[in-house]
């Protein structure tokens, strides 16, 4: 990891311990990290699983793809440079959203594996989930919500996932999720029971 450019910067502690502020806001956060192709379901579900997250009173909250593209991340493009860079400050922001307390999720293609890894790295143990959403480009190409495969496959975009740049697998995902032939809801409940095993939810 590189270092800050500024050497005139101390690191400051907090006056509530991690512990306290999970019991005062009776809240556990970590990152849920999506991942996969355009059109393989990471938005959609994403936010159907902070619907369910937020009508049971948890602090939860989505980070997703083209949104933070509007803002935080106005100044980068597709380029592998870029793309990792966007990465890299998402990860910065989920990790603080998770330090919160809330249960983040992002919905990025993040097509690196390193990348992904570096965002691990920086999180505490155990709170990074990386999430394989793992849908067939032939399915995600039939969706095509956007148009964009179809623009890409017209040569309209340049280095499109899964077209003509590279999508790389997770390799040893915490949870992989089908989501061809399955419902939205299906796929959302699978993710929910996941954090209810874990311990970041209360179930019920
Ligand atoms: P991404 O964020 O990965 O680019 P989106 O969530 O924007 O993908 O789009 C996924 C599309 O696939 C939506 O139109 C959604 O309704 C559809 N879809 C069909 N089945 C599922 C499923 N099981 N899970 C998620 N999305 C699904």
């Amino acid at each position: 990891m590189s270092e800050p450019k500024s050497k005139n910067i101390t690191w400051h502690g907090t006056n509530v311990e991690k512990a306290e502020r999970e019991q005062a806001l009776n809240a556990r956060g970590c990152v849920l990290w999506l991942t996969g192709l355009s059109g393989s379901g990471k938005s959609t579900i994403a936010y159907r699983v902070e619907q369910l997250l937020l009508e049971r009173g948890k602090f939860a909250y989505v980070l997703d793809g083209d949104n933070i593209r509007y803002g935080l991340n106005k100044d980068l493009g597709f380029s592998p440079a870029d793309r990792t860079e966007n990465i890299r400050r998402i990860g910065e922001v989920a990790k603080l959203f998770a330090d919160a307390c809330a249960v983040t999720s992002t919905a990025f293609i993040s097509p690196y594996r390193a990348d992904r890894d570096q965002v691990r790295a920086i999180c505490p143990a155990g709170t990074f989930i990386e999430v394989y959403v793992d849908t067939p480009i032939e399915e995600c190409e039939k969706r095509d919500p956007k148009g964009l495969y179809k623009k890409a496959r017209a040569g309209l975009i340049p280095e499109f996932t899964g077209v003509s740049a590279p999508y790389e697998a997770p390799e040893n995902p915490e949870i992989v999720l089908k989501t061809a032939g399955r419902s939205v809801d299906e796929c959302a409940a699978e993710l929910l029971n996941y954090l209810i095993d874990k311990g970041f939810v209360t179930a019920g």
